[in-house]
Parts: C-alpha cells; structure tokens; sequence
C-alpha cells in the first residue's frame, strides 16, 4: 500500500512512524518543507493528562499519554540520547475553588500528590508527566522514521495532486491545512497565535511549573520556556516581542519577579484548535484521503495516540475502528 503523509511535525512523523510499525510493507512517503512554519518546533514541550483548568483528564488522556511515553522511550533506545525530563509537572492553584479541584483530583487518582503546605497556592504534583526536549525529539524521530525506510520528499504538495500516485493521503499540515477551504470547509477549526518567550533565571526552578503560565525547564539548567500566548487576532506569525513579554510576564507575575528574567529570544506559530471540543480532529475528505489536524496546544499527549489509531484503520481500511471523539 503506498502511503503520502503531508507534514512532519509531530502529527506526520507519529503517523510514519505508527504505519511503518503496523506494517513494515507500507511505503510511505513523508512530504515537507522548511520553507513553511512548524508549531511542533516552537513548542515548550510540556505534557500531562489533565484538562486545562486541572478539574479533571482529558479525553483518553492517561492512555494517549502512555502512548506518547511509549514513542518517547523508542526515540531514546533507538538514539541513545535523553529527550524527556522524567520528572513531575506542578501545577499550581491559586483560588480555593482551584484548590479544591486539585486536592479531589489527587485523593481520586495514583500518580497524582496535592500539597496545600504553601500558604500562597496549593501544588499537585503530576508525576506521569514530562517535559520533553521538542526539537531533539523530532530530529531523532525523523530518523527513526527514516531507519524504518520512510522516504522524505522535501517539497511543497497540493494535496488534490498526490490522490492519483497513492492508496492512502494523510494531511497532517499544521497551521497550513487553514489555506485549502477545499479541505477545511466543514470542519470546526479555529487558528490562535501563540508565542513563547525563552529566558535565562539566575535560580534554578525544581520542576516545569503550570500556573496562569507556564514555566518549561530546557536541557540547559538556568533556561526555561515561559508561555503562552493565545492571540485570536493577529496580521503576520511574525514574533512581536513586546506583546509576548506584556502577556507572558504578567501571567507569571505571582511566582517571577520580572528583574530575575533575561529574556533571550522569541518564538511564534499559529495553533490549530477544534471549536466545539478541546480534542484533534481525523476527518475522511474524500475516498483516499484523510485529515488530522486541530492538535491545539496539546499536541504531545495526542499525536502518538491517534496516529496509532489510524495505522490501525490504514492496516484494517476499517476508518470507523477510530474513536469517534475525535472523527469530524
Ligand atoms: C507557542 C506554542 C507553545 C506550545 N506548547 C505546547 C506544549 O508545551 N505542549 C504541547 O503538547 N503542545 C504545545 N503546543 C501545540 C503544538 O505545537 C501543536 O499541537 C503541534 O505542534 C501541532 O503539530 P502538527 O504536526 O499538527 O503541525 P506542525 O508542527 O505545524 O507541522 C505541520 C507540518 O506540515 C508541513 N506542511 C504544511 N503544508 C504543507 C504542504 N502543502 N506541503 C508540504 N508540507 C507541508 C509544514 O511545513 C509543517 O512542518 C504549542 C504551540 C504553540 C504555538
């Protein structure tokens, strides 16, 4: 069966990985470009299970995490190289009802230990959760992919042209799949600028920490990704500093004092997101093509999860064994 996959961020290269591990006979070919923004390169690199407010998991959320750890340890057996921190994410309450949310949580679910000894905010250690070292692991995912025999075409495609030369199109386009309405005129898709600031602190924190924003330890000790922004209404993709600093500062204002941040660089990319639910969405457009897209910020806990539900749909060509959460 010959496969095209367009886009190797991390929903491509979890999808060529996935297809060739279902079925080595597969040959697949992983379509990209540089000349096109990444989401998946610019991200902070936290994952964890829960939705954002903390009051509960996210759909499928502990067994798409086991599949996203599990993708994570083939990358490292396979290269030989760390690209996770294997240590816990604290995410951080600061109202009683926020409080109270987190501490039922713990009490209900393993892995999971409020501590309430501050007086400021209460702290749930989410002990499944990492921090992952993004651009190392989609570089050594690439080459995983690569060992398996997946061929990269670097190249831009419309992808009306690869339906004839292949059995299978996966669309797995980022950001860019909003630029073909032919593909995305039914679906449920909003577009949210976000940026991230990467500083230097002086101390070093003890553990990535979500509060209003986040705080995501780098491989280098005293360099953290601060985040987010979620811009609804943006001109270009460009960076704007300023506007990162005035909206990613305040956020953390509660737990840094701007005077400890040396603020180093900045990114920005445009996230896709699912309107209607916080989930990706997988929609069959025509006979032999599919699209995955809507990862939203949380694309580390789902890519690995849905790719292998669509390997096992390409392996069957039974689509509706795909869990119909996430199918639009
Ligand atoms: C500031 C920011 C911080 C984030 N932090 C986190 C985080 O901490 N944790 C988390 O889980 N998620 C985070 N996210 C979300 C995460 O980045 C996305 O969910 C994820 O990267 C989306 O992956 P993707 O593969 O769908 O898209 P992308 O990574 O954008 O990949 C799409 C690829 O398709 C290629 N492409 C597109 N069109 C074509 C074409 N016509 N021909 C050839 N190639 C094409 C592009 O070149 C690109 O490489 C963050 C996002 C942002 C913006």
């Amino acid at each position: 069966m010959k496969i095209a996959v367009v886009g190797a961020g991390l929903a491509g290269l979890a999808l060529a990985y996935h297809l060739k591990q279902i079925n080595q006979d597969f040959d697949i070919s992983l379509f990209d470009t540089p000349s096109l923004k990444k989401a998946s390169d610019i991200e902070s690199g936290l994952v964890h299970p829960l939705v954002s407010d903390g009051s509960r998991f996210c759909f499928e959320g502990k067994k798409a995490l086991q599949s996203t750890l599990r993708l994570i340890d083939a990358v490292e057996k396979f290269s030989g190289k760390t690209v996770s921190l294997k240590e816990p994410i604290v995410k951080l309450a600061w109202t009683n009802r926020e409080k109270q949310n987190l501490s039922l949580l713990a009490r209900k679910h393993e892995g999971l230990c409020y501590d309430s000894t501050n007086k400021k905010f209460g702290q749930l250690f989410i002990s499944c959760a990492r921090t992952i070292f993004v651009k190392d692991y989609l570089f050594f995912l690439k080459s995983l992919c690569l060992n398996l025999g997946v061929n990269f075409i670097e190249k831009v495609v419309t992808p009306s042209e690869l339906e004839s030369s292949y059995d299978l199109v996966i669309l797995a386009m980022g950001a860019n799949v909003v630029n073909y309405p032919e593909i995305t005129q039914n679906l449920p898709l909003q577009v949210l600028k976000g940026q991230t600031l990467k500083v230097k602190i002086q101390r070093q924190l003890p553990y990535s920490t979500i509060s209003k924003g986040y705080i995501a330890k780098t491989k280098n000790p005293n360099e953290y990704f601060l985040g987010s922004t979620y811009e609804r209404f943006f001109d270009t993709d460009q960076e704007d500093i300023e506007l990162a600093k005035r909206q990613i500062l305040i956020k953390l204002s509660n737990i840094l004092e701007t005077d400890q941040v040396d603020v180093l660089s900045c990114f920005s990319a445009v996230r896709v997101c699912n309107k209607q639910r916080h989930l990706p969405i997988i929609s069959q457009i025509a006979e032999k093509t599919v699209v995955v897209t809507a990862l939203g910020s949380r694309g580390i806990l789902y890519h690995s999860f849905i790719a292998e539900q669509i390997a096992l749909a390409a392996k069957t060509r039974r689509f509706a064994i795909i869990k119909k959460e996430f199918i639009s």
